[in-house]
């Protein structure tokens, strides 16, 4: 409304769309009244860095002007990336990122009678992960069980304010897909099989990237992927998905949801397809749900290649501009390295021309992306200062990334109180990810299948390292091998086994054997045939089927713990800390288990096929202390529209400080159309001393217990049952009911 009431287009004074001084919406008005049609095609255009530079094409090597003129001066390319392994070389310092991004933005500008900006994209997974001095955060999955949103928000602070001071304002993080199949490759990208778990830490990681220094969005975060993209039939990446509309809309489109009202500016979409349809080519994915039902009004950006792939791999459209037309007309906005940048902006002036595509849905698109330049302050500030990248990536966050990887330890089992170890003695330490920086790490670090085998290693403490400087008054023998350690265990006081798997992502992560090896169980077999106490733990980006693995004396979770990892794990063995963590996913007892969620619809099978049965389930996770929960506090009747709040208090019965996370759940006894067993609203996490005993108020909205129900085969609407529930804490129960 600002822009119509502002002389946009008067001769005496035109809106001059660089005039900081104007109301955003005016800026954008003008500057798109303005634009060429080829100028709009290439701000929807995204081309990785790798173009620029080095042979204009994969090998990597400085800038080159006559790489740079055929994209953004004749494509007039709007954003570049720096896609999985697509970072500088051979200087990957953070000084060398911003000279780097400068001097793209330096060309682009001057060769842009506009003046608009470049943006620069990449991905954050878990930190500016691209970067090899920067701090690595554990893993969305190690997040996922701190359940602690405040955390993530300051962890998703320090990625941004390191992304943006190398120049690089759009991260494509965080994932908002559900954990449901241990096979899929990306599992550990996701923080929870819960949508309302991963949706609240999804929406804390947005505010944490977004805002942290309490201006407009100083970088933009991304919902991922759009939509669908965790449920590929077989754990596959990027297999089809079936989702009925029930699935879809309960469970994989609440994340979103939750990032959407936290105001995320980009999403994702799904490269797969999803009942059938490509998501890329799906009108109803992409406009009847993201922007008619959800609301998202920012920018949504295919994933790579993925309009190309629309003829390549789904065959949905028999040549490019056909499958652009589609893409476009669907809700795509921005498309991400679509082959050559020339090639796609010719294939797109092409099917506007011919009226395949109308040059409305293309000013739609632009004024979504030049919205997001603006708000993103690009054209006031396109530049970054290299001399203080450096010390704004370089170490920065350590403590956080501690204290993250300390927060996100499950202890899984703690036979005979093995945990914690006492000071003093011998420790032997073994195992495949003992030592190994890559494998703790895991993908998207530095490279997306993780640390090359060429190239610097990211400093980072190993577990061996973290024992070694903790172990009080003891000694630590590194024992590599299953003979060693064997020999070794014969005086120690305890072996500590630590497991992982190999770091990768998409395709060549995914695994038809989410187990633990026979190798990694023959070790931990061995060692436990010496009577000494084993304590095993698991550096995996998902639950492995443990195998004789389970009877180990002590078992802990630590995910892929990031930079500090090997401190967080020792801390917690030596009860310098005690673990807090809980499951955000439930650990299966048998790969054939997949695919896997506490929230499953209830079966028919008489004995045990069709029940939740798995290792440990979701929400599991032991403490050094103990904590008693008293019975909740409910109204009995609430409105369908309203809060409601459950009370009830949390006393720590034992003898040490810890961190309770207890879950609250609803269940609904009767229901006609299925609903699971129970459904996670909300959760209290409380730090208690010894002893100590707190309130605590958990509220959700009652519409979090909307379901998919009455036309489940047609529009599929949403609605809250109106009907009698019961509050689940712990193993008590407070019934209420929604009018
Ligand atoms: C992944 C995305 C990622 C993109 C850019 C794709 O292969 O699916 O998650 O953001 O690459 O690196």
């Amino acid at each position: 409304t600002a822009a119509l009431t502002l002389p946009l287009t008067t001769a005496a004074h035109p809106a001059d769309h660089l005039d900081a001084g104007l109301p955003l919406e005016a800026r954008v008005h003008a500057l798109l009244g303005r634009m060429t049609l080829d100028e709009k095609i290439g701000q929807m255009t995204q081309i990785r860095v790798g173009k620029l530079r080095g042979d204009c094409d994969a090998v990597p090597g400085p800038l080159r002007e006559d790489c740079m003129k055929p994209v953004l001066v004749d494509a007039k390319v709007g954003s570049i990336l720096s896609g999985g392994g697509d970072f500088p070389a051979p200087d990957p310092s953070p000084k060398a990122w911003a000279e780097m991004t400068n001097a793209i933005q330096k060309y682009a500008l001057d060769n842009n009678r506009l003046r608009i900006p470049v943006l620069y994209g990449a991905d954050g997974v878990h930190g500016h992960s691209n970067v090899v001095t920067a701090t690595m955060f554990p893993h969305q999955i190690g997040l996922g069980a701190t359940w602690n949103p405040k955390l993530i928000e300051q962890a998703g602070a320090a990625t941004g304010q390191a992304m943006r001071a190398t120049g690089v304002f759009w991260n494509f993080a965080p994932v908002s897909d559900i954990a449901r199949d241990t096979r899929w490759g990306r599992y550990y990208e996701t923080y929870s099989e819960d949508p309302h778990l991963a949706g609240t830490l999804a929406a804390a990681a947005v505010r944490g990237m977004q805002t942290d220094d309490g201006r407009t969005a100083r970088l933009a975060a991304t919902a991922k992927h759009f939509a669908g993209y965790s449920e590929p039939k077989g754990g596959h990446d990027r297999a089809p998905a079936f989702l009925p509309v029930r699935t879809l809309q309960d469970q994989v489109l609440p994340p979103f949801t939750a990032q959407f009202r936290a105001g995320v500016k980009t999403v994702m979409i799904n490269s797969g397809s999803v009942n059938g349809v490509p998501v890329h080519a799906s009108k109803y994915m992409l406009t009847e749900q993201l922007r008619n039902r959800l609301g998202f009004t920012g920018v949504a950006i295919t994933d790579w290649q993925d309009i190309r792939s629309l003829v390549t791999k789904h065959k949905a459209a028999a040549d490019y501009p056909a499958a652009i037309a589609m893409a476009v007309n669907a809700g795509v906005d921005m498309a991400m390295e679509p082959s050559a940048a020339g090639e796609f902006t010719a294939g797109l002036r092409q099917v506007v021309r011919d009226g395949r595509v109308s040059e409305r849905r293309v000013d739609e698109a632009v004024r979504r992306i030049l919205r997001l330049k603006f708000e993103l302050g690009l054209f006031e500030r396109p530049y970054v200062d290299p001399a203080v990248a450096n010390e704004r990536v370089n170490g920065v966050g350590l403590d956080l990334a501690r204290k993250a990887a300390t927060e996100s330890m499950v202890l899984l089992r703690n036979e005979k109180s093995t945990l914690p170890l006492a000071k003093g003695g011998k420790i032997v330490v073994t195992g495949d990810t003992a030592d190994d920086v890559r494998r703790q790490l895991g993908g998207w670090t530095v490279d997306w299948q993780g640390v090359p085998e060429q190239g610097p290693v990211p400093e980072a403490v190993t577990v061996l390292e973290g024992i070694r400087a903790a172990a009080p008054g003891g000694t630590v023998a590194h024992a590599p091998g299953q003979a060693e350690a064997v020999a070794q265990a014969k005086d120690a006081k305890a072996v500590v086994v630590v497991l992982g798997e190999k770091p990768g992502a998409e395709g060549p992560a995914d695994t038809e054997e989410p187990a633990l090896t026979a190798a990694q169980q023959g070790l931990v077999d061995a060692v436990r045939a010496t009577g000494k106490p084993v304590v095993v733990v698991l550096l995996t980006g998902r639950p492995q089927v443990l195998g004789s693995v389970a009877g180990a004396d002590a078992l802990l979770a630590g995910w892929l713990p990031g930079t500090e990892g090997g401190t967080a794990v020792a801390d917690v063995l030596f009860g310098t800390a005690n673990p807090g963590g809980k499951l955000p996913v439930s650990w299966p007892k048998r790969v054939g288990d997949q695919p896997m969620s506490y929230d499953q619809l209830p079966g028919t099978n008489g004995g045990e096929s069709s029940k939740y049965d798995p290792a440990f389930a979701f929400g599991h996770g032991l403490s050094y202390t103990s904590f008693a929960v008293g019975a909740p506090s409910v109204p009995a009747t609430v409105r369908a529209d309203a809060k409601l709040k459950i009370g009830f208090t949390v006393r720590n019965t034992g003898s040490r400080a810890g961190t309770a996370v207890v879950p609250v759940y609803v269940h609904q006894p009767v229901a006609p159309l299925q609903v699971p067993d129970k459904r996670l609203v909300g959760w209290a996490r409380v730090e208690l001393a010894a002893g100590a005993q707190q309130a605590v108020e958990v509220e959700f909205s009652v519409e979090q217990l909307a379901l998919t129900s009455g036309d489940v085969d047609g529009a599929g609407r949403r609605e809250v049952p109106r009907t009698g529930y019961e509050v689940v804490v712990e193993d008590e129960r407070a019934p209420f009911a929604v009018r």
